[in-house]
């Protein structure tokens, strides 16, 4: 057999997935993949190119070693994945967690890409994380820690490369290290290289509350196709982090109840309507929602039964599932968190016609004004939080009157339409730049 025709394209090897691809179906990753296989019907003659989304462009897995406070050293495993960079650069938060898995860094990366086509700002999609709980770490360690990662992931990120953000226990302190390390291995100050970094650090007005003001505007924008009005609704929220705690101060701003927030240690309920800024202030003081005055204490299960309209997770992934899904009283979902829907219980909670505004554009907020922090940067000239919010806004309407035309068009859920805008986008500039070499 000549050398040529042992490589053609029809040897099994070649379409073999690498091992790392083939385990944890049921993972973060696989939920991915079958999000992928619900829109390639829709794709046309994209559809040939579909493989691409299939496969992280690059993975990188670092050893990150510290030397810890009492003398010892400790090893710790970090990720840095690049899904997809056919639109732009890399681009998407570092998480650090001590659930983080590379089935689960891979997901979110892929999200990034879909989410940053979504609201088509030229970026493609990447994510970073480290396995660890950083609450058992000292501020020390955690410098320590922050810096020899971004040390480590040096040699695949930059300001034209691949630019991470915050995400799970990541803040503008962390990005500030993260920059100032980056900067020092490069001998000059890189602001680009991070976004969501203090404001006197070239980061952006409004980045800090921009996820959660995303997820409250396309909120509206369906509470409006849903004819709910804002004013009196009830609003039920999982997680109160950056972005729950903005999303349910913006949603009571407007006039709605917030009867129900849940955190990792307590969940709380008031029919009348929680104090938003006063459980902001609460969680300031005392690390968790648990505890607070003037609200009733649920056991953690009881926030699925919550009688709400509107439902917010903005905690992590995995969250509503087919053991919940049935329960939820909400007539409209908005996906603060990344993957907080299992596809089976997407499929239940649209059996039971309930509107869920997915991640992938609901809390494209956040990676918008990123791309304005970015620009800002680039040029050294810096916006007002004035203009920054209002083109955040019209950003975040746009991106969704463009998916509602499309479901409603095709008579797909939100999900599957924003992907079909997202993956066409993301596919359409793979077609035309055309595989190297
Ligand atoms: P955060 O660390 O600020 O807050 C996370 C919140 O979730 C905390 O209130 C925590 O107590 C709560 N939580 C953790 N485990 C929980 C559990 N088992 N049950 C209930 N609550 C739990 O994080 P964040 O930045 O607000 O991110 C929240 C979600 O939003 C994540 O899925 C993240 O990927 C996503 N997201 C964040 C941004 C951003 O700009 N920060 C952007 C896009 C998406």
């Amino acid at each position: 057999m000549s050398q040529a025709s042992s490589h053609t394209a029809a040897s099994p090897a070649a379409h073999a997935l690498p091992s790392y691809l083939q385990a944890d179906h049921l993972g973060p990753w696989g939920i991915y993949l079958q999000q992928v296989d619900r829109v390639t019907p829709y794709l046309g003659h994209l559809a040939r190119w579909v493989e691409t989304l299939k496969r992280p462009k690059r993975i990188l897995i670092v050893d990150v070693p510290i030397h810890l406070d009492d003398g010892s050293v400790a090893h710790f495993e970090g990720y840095r994945v690049q899904h997809n960079t056919s639109r732009g650069p890399g681009k998407g938060g570092v998480r650090f967690h001590q659930d983080v898995t590379l089935s689960e860094v891979m997901a979110l990366s892929a999200w990034m890409s879909i989410k940053n086509a979504a609201v088509n700002v030229p970026y493609g999609g990447a994510k970073g994380g480290i396995r660890v709980d950083p609450k058992t770490l000292s501020s020390g360690e955690l410098e320590r820690l922050t810096r020899r990662y971004t040390s480590e992931i040096g040699i695949i990120i930059g300001p034209s490369k691949d630019i991470p953000a915050p995400d799970v226990n990541t803040n503008e302190q962390i990005m500030a290290w993260m920059m100032d390390t980056y900067s020092m291995n490069e001998g000059a100050t890189a602001t680009g290289v991070v976004t969501g970094k203090p404001v006197d650090l070239g980061g952006s007005l409004g980045r800090r509350e921009a996820t959660g003001r995303g997820v409250y505007t396309v909120g509206v924008e369906a509470a409006r196709h849903l004819k709910l009005e804002v004013r009196g609704a009830r609003v039920a929220v999982q997680g109160f982090g950056n972005v729950g705690s903005i999303a349910a101060k913006l949603f009571a701003e407007a006039g709605a109840r917030v009867v129900a927030v849940q955190d990792h240690a307590g969940t709380v309920y008031s029919e009348a309507g929680l104090d938003v800024p006063a459980l902001m202030f609460h969680v300031k003081q005392t690390g968790s929602v648990a505890g607070f005055a003037g609200a009733q204490a649920l056991v953690a299960d009881a926030f699925w039964d919550v009688p709400c309209d509107i439902l917010i997770p903005a905690a992590l992934e995995g969250q509503i599932t087919r053991a919940n899904a049935g329960r939820i009283q909400a007539r409209l979902v908005i996906e603060g968190a990344n993957g907080p829907t299992t596809p089976e219980a997407d499929d239940i909670l649209r059996d039971r016609g309930v509107l869920v505004v997915p991640d992938v554009i609901a809390n494209a907020g956040g990676v918008t004004v990123s791309y304005f922090e970015w620009v800002q940067d680039f040029s050294s000239f810096f916006w007002s939080e004035e203009e920054i919010n209002a083109r955040l806004v019209r950003i975040m309407q746009e991106a969704f009157a463009a998916v509602w035309s499309v479901a409603q068009d095709k008579q797909v859920s939100l999900r599957t339409a924003t992907f079909i805008v997202a993956c066409t986008r993301i596919l359409h500039a793979r077609e035309m730049r055309g595989l190297y070499p």
